[in-house]
């Protein structure tokens, strides 16, 4: 069974968090001279002379509301990013212990392992881009602290399996990531509901993709509330602008447009895949659950490298392995859509 405690690193299980000006006195109004800022302004039109709330509660309410969780139970970072790289520093002693991934996948989960100089074990997909849920339990050892599964997953564009994720969660006393940042682009439903029926569960969402905001660097870590008292705990303190929050609060009261978003790029999607499929040099589309579509071709970095030419880029993936030759188009809108594919059509 999983035992947090047991598994937090030792100096992060004792570690006496930073206590800010703003922790140690919560109330909004009074004369504030206990944090050093300028009193005096800002050297813009508009004030961000004091330091954003630290803990984002505004922010976390609103997200509480939407996705049906509590407040304790949602860790805002500078993009997922952060909350990959605070999990690897809560739980893996560097040089010791070890994470297993599922390539392909996103690249971040390994340079972020590399970083804290964490092993990295590889399970790699199966060729129809299924996990081996057995082989992933199998290559477990004492030292394992971290499982790391994205669905839907990133290059390949699939869902995993609910019940080899279950499974997962069920025999591995560790913690298991579910990276979710195209959930909703994906007929498959969240995890989040499942958090209080597994302690190891951490859930990653994201305002980069369907939200439209990747520049803000905003993504969410759901778990129990004790993982999440920890990542509050070592994270920086003041680690997301007051101006960030004050947009992600406007976006989330607009979840409507995102929806909207999601409608027309699923659309575009089905759209896109099918009229690639009429190339001749394209050899398979991969289903997608996600806002991007792994295309197989004859030749991918010929198709890349002449696409560059017309100015329009795409991601190669025909370096990685099960992704041989294919290419990793992200779904524009219908202009940009009907450009790539009229531009392809010359491609000879
Ligand atoms: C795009 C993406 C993210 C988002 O990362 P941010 O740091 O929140 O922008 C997370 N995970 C995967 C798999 C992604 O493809």
């Amino acid at each position: 069974m999983f035992d947090l405690n047991n598994s937090l690193r030792n100096n992060i299980r004792f570690l006496k968090p930073y206590t800010s000006a703003r922790d140690e006195y919560k109330g909004n109004e009074g004369v504030f001279l206990d944090a050093n800022e300028n009193s005096f302004g800002s050297a813009t039109s508009d004030l961000y002379n004091r330091y954003p709330d630290p803990l984002q509660s505004e922010m976390k309410n609103a997200i509480s509301n939407l996705k049906g969780c509590k407040e304790n139970q949602i860790f805002v970072g500078n993009g997922s990013d952060e909350a990959i790289d605070l999990l690897f520093r809560c739980f893996c002693n560097p040089g010791i212990d070890n994470v297993i991934i599922t390539p392909p996948t996103y690249g971040m989960y390994e340079v972020s392992a590399n970083i804290n100089d964490i092993n990295l074990k590889r399970v790699w997909l199966n060729a129809d881009f299924s996990l081996d849920e057995n082989q992933v339990l199998k290559t477990v050892d004492l030292n394992t602290k971290m499982i790391i599964l994205c669905s839907p997953n990133n290059p390949t564009g699939n869902c995993i399996s609910t019940t080899a994720i279950e499974k997962i969660l069920t025999k591995f006393d560790g913690i298991v990531v579910i990276d979710e940042a195209y959930i909703d682009f994906a007929p498959n439903k969240s995890f989040l509901p499942k958090l209080n029926q597994f302690s190891n569960l951490v859930v990653l969402h994201t305002f980069s993709k369907a939200w439209g905001l990747a520049n803000l660097r905003l993504g969410l870590a759901f778990a129990s509330k004790e993982i999440i008292y920890v990542l509050n705990k070592i994270k920086p303190p003041y680690n997301i602008s007051g101006l960030s929050q004050k947009i992600a609060l406007e976006a989330l009261k607009n979840s409507k447009i995102k929806e909207k978003f999601v409608e027309n790029i699923l659309l575009e999607r089905e759209n896109l895949k099918s009229e690639l499929e009429k190339l001749s040099f394209v050899i398979k589309v991969y289903p997608s659950d996600a806002n991007f579509l792994l295309v197989k071709t004859t030749n991918g970095s010929k198709i890349y490298n002449y696409l560059i030419t017309k100015k329009v880029i795409l991601r190669d993936r025909s370096n990685v392995k099960l992704c041989e030759e294919c290419l990793r188009i992200t779904v524009g809108t219908h202009h940009e859509n009907s450009l790539l594919v009229s531009i392809l059509n010359n491609y000879k």
